[in-house]
């Protein structure tokens, strides 16, 4: 077995992404020698330590991370620049810091001013994940054949990315160096949007009159139950996700409005090749994503 790429891994925050990666940090034995965890309730904590993926838990976030040479935050978002605040004065000089968080820019903007000088602040996301969330839901295998994207700010360690690289890979992941911006605009179009998209349209039929409800309860097609899946994931995380992208996830949703205006527009006038064409390139998204085997 490859050396441990670091002796103490401190995750601040452990539900779905921060349990997964405890998890396989568990198994494989070489990304950490030691695992320290911190979440924000004892419960969290003592189902960790049940669930048997940390060696230590701290409800401190400061205790959690005093003598780690990788800490990974992985709460939401919207928490980051207390928790920065919390855990900047005990950093280790030569630490790395890193993150999981869905958008970028807000992280680097957040945290990146508390980083001591010492301190390595390597901004990442993996691109994986499900509707659940807390400790149990994290499993070894989530970042299989996933991209982790890596958003280091000008002048980052060379050393300290290469070693956030090698452990995404040791989880699975392919990786890509992207700046911060257009990883933000990215992440805007294929996931942010797609989650408005769903929330509000399970609220849209949750609004209609209670016997149209119980109707579209009841014979849900695979379209409705597809985005109730998406939409059934954590509040919190997507409040903080949508409030920290907001300039990118507003110039996408005003494209995607113009376009469900054009398509409005066609079903109007019956303009039938302009649908076909529509469904016809969303057809061919979905063949391209299968054969990237990213479907
Ligand atoms: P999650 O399952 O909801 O878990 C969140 C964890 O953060 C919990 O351990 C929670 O502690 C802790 N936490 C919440 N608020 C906190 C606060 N104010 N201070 C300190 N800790 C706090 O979340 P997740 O799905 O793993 O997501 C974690 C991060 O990964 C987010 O930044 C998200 O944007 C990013 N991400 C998520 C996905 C996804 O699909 N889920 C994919 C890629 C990246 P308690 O359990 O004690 O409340």
């Amino acid at each position: 077995m490859a050396e441990p790429l670091f002796r103490r891994l401190a995750l601040v925050g452990i539900g779905l992404i921060g349990s997964s990666v405890a998890r396989i940090a568990r198994e494989r034995g070489d990304i950490a020698a030691e695992i320290v965890v911190n979440a924000r309730t004892q419960k969290s904590l003592d189902r960790v330590m049940e669930l048997g993926i940390a060696d230590r838990v701290e409800l401190d976030p400061a205790r959690a991370v005093a003598g780690a040479d990788c800490v990974m935050l992985c709460a939401p978002v919207g928490a980051f620049a207390a928790l920065a605040e919390a855990i900047a004065p005990v950093l280790s000089p030569g630490a790395i810091l890193t993150d999981v968080g869905s958008t970028k820019q807000s992280v680097i903007r957040d945290v990146g001013p508390l980083v001591p000088e010492r301190v390595h602040f390597v901004p990442a996301h993996p691109l994986a994940g499900t509707e659940h969330s807390g400790p149990d839901a994290g499993f070894t295998t989530l970042f299989q054949g996933r991209w982790a994207l890596i958003t280091p700010p000008p002048g980052t360690d060379e050393a300290a990315i290469a070693k956030v690289e090698e452990l995404w890979r040791r989880c699975g992941s392919m990786t890509r160096r992207m700046e911060p911006a257009h990883h933000d605009r990215v992440l805007a179009i294929v996931s942010h949007l797609p989650h408005l998209i769903a929330f509000t349209i399970c609220g849209t039929a949750d609004d209609l009159e209670a016997e149209s409800r119980q109707a579209v309860l009841n014979f849900a097609a695979s379209g409705f139950r597809d985005f109730t899946r998406i939409a059934a994931s954590d509040p919190v995380m997507w409040r903080d996700i949508f409030l920290n992208n907001r300039e990118a996830l507003l110039e996408m949703l005003a494209r995607f409005t113009e376009d469900a205006q054009a398509m409005a527009r066609a079903v109007r006038w019956g303009d039938a090749a302009y649908i076909e064409d529509k469904v016809e390139r969303g057809r061919k998204i979905r063949r391209s994503l299968i054969e990237l085997k990213q479907a």
